[in-house]
């Protein structure tokens, strides 16, 4: 039992969380007294509240690589930009073998938990030999993430990318071919194939990821949506990052991407737009309209300088945002959260822009918290990002003491972890109902993190 317990929008003293450890589930919430299953162990979380995990709604888990090595450009070099850092991006893929892949994955998901994060959207591209060649078991890959997560024990989605064109209409790039899934029904296959050996996992979920529009044809969209809506598995997409990408979309198809998404028929409350960066208004509309949700990644926006996401204008029109770490410049869902707010206040030169109506006024921290848990959570079909019976025991502790906390009361708490804290309060972290994390340290941490930095030391990047 912690001092508090968030629930509904708002902080709750006097209330203990019941958890089905078998099940992983939240069996009951309420006072103590009510609770307590005759002969069940009674926790106290002592000078800690209690929040639901976090979820991190996109990810490249091997871009953690990346972090520190792109922050440079040459002097003859007018500019940098995401295309200038995709190079990195791609040597980095090219270089791993498949246990770099594990190792890396596995510091970079154990990283996550420490930040609060108890499931992550593992958005996973990385399907073919550094020669382009298959690998023996086409699944090699992604069998790493899977087990790199299931190590630590984070929830996972497993994303899988479709992948095909080096831009509409063009062939793959070189760069490109660990990445390549050219034939609709091979990766559909390949797609069946981890459904099924993946079935039974309780940490495990799978869904599908069109790359792009630049990175898959039209004519493969609405069969990807089909396969996925028959499996009820959720479907993302990176959507309008750039807006180089936007004036290729127009050029080839005469519509802006979400439009054209729309026409294949691809918008409902199992997709989710990851970016959205340059959208129209008109745009905002339609993903709000048929119920999608929007994933921002605004640390990598802004590592990336890919745009701000008009994220007043998503809410809306009904869209539900999701938080995401995206190329791993930051792992810290408390600083996701608040750029989603921070960024609107730096657009448009005002204060309180995304709110949620609580006591009777307009509140920013529950709107952020929101896409935090709830949102996250729904992006990936998962049921968590709420402390409520029945749900996943998916749990964060935060330390009240801590310093950046000084002077809370449960009236203020909220909006000084969502705005304000760094996530060093984390302490305790529960996945499906087993502690991960305990006073801020992952049993795997020492041997996790020496082998990520042995990866990381042989990297060369241009
Ligand atoms: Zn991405």
């Amino acid at each position: 039992m912690p001092d508090l317990v968030y629930r509904g929008g708002a902080f709750h003293a006097d209330t203990a969380v019941e958890v089905d450890a078998g099940a992983g589930r939240i069996l009951r919430v309420g006072p103590v007294a009510d609770l307590a299953s005759p002969g069940a162990a009674v926790e106290r979380l002592e000078a800690r509240a209690l929040l639901p995990g976090f979820v991190n709604a996109h990810s490249h888990a091997f871009q953690r690589l990346l972090r520190g090595r792109t922050q440079w450009r040459p002097a003859s070099v007018p500019h940098a930009d995401f295309w200038s850092w995709r190079e990195a991006m791609y040597a980095a893929a090219l270089a791993l073998s498949p246990e770099d892949v594990y190792h890396v994955s596995r510091f970079c998901f154990l990283e996550m938990l420490r930040a609060g994060y108890t499931a992550v959207g593992e958005f996973h591209y990385l399907h073919r030999d550094p020669d382009g060649r298959r690998y023996d078991d086409p699944l090699e890959l992604a069998q790493r993430v899977v087990a790199a997560a299931a190590e630590v024990g984070i929830r996972v989605a497993l994303l899988n990318v479709c992948y095909a064109a080096g831009g509409i209409g063009k062939p793959l790039l070189p760069e490109q071919r660990r990445f390549a899934t050219p034939e609709l029904d091979g990766f559909l296959d390949d797609s069946a194939v981890l459904l099924e050996a993946y079935a039974k996992e309780s940490l495990l979920t799978i869904g599908l990821a069109p790359h792009s529009v630049r990175a898959v044809p039209r004519d493969w969209l609405k069969e990807l949506h089909a396969w996925a809506g028959r499996r009820e598995l959720v479907l993302h997409m990176h959507v309008a990052e750039q807006a180089a990408e936007v004036e290729e979309c127009r050029a080839a198809y005469s519509k802006p991407p979400v439009e054209l998404l729309a026409e294949e028929g691809v918008l409902d409350t199992r997709f989710t737009a990851v970016h959205a960066t340059h959208i129209s208004l008109e745009e905002a509309a339609r993903l709000g309209g048929a119920g999608a949700g929007v994933c921002a990644c605004p640390t990598t926006e802004r590592d990336l300088g890919d745009g701000i996401l008009p994220a007043e204008e998503l809410v809306g029109a009904g869209a539900a945002l999701a938080i995401g770490s995206d190329s791993q410049a930051v792992i810290d869902p408390f600083e996701e959260m608040r750029l989603l707010e921070y960024h609107e206040r730096l657009r448009r030169l005002r204060r309180v822009v995304l709110t949620e109506p609580r006591n009777g006024r307009l509140e920013v921290a529950p709107a952020l918290m929101h896409a935090g848990t709830a949102g996250g959570a729904r992006a990936l079909g998962i049921d968590a990002g709420r402390i409520e019976p029945g749900a996943l025991a998916d749990l964060v502790a935060i330390d009240l003491a801590h310093p950046s906390l000084a002077g809370w009361s449960a009236d203020t708490l909220a909006a000084m972890l969502a705005l304000s804290a760094p996530a060093a309060v984390v302490t305790d972290v529960w996945v499906g109902g087993r502690r991960r994390i305990e006073q801020g340290r992952h049993a795997a941490e020492a041997e996790a993190a020496a082998a990520f930095r042995r990866v990381a030391a042989q990297l060369a990047l241009p």
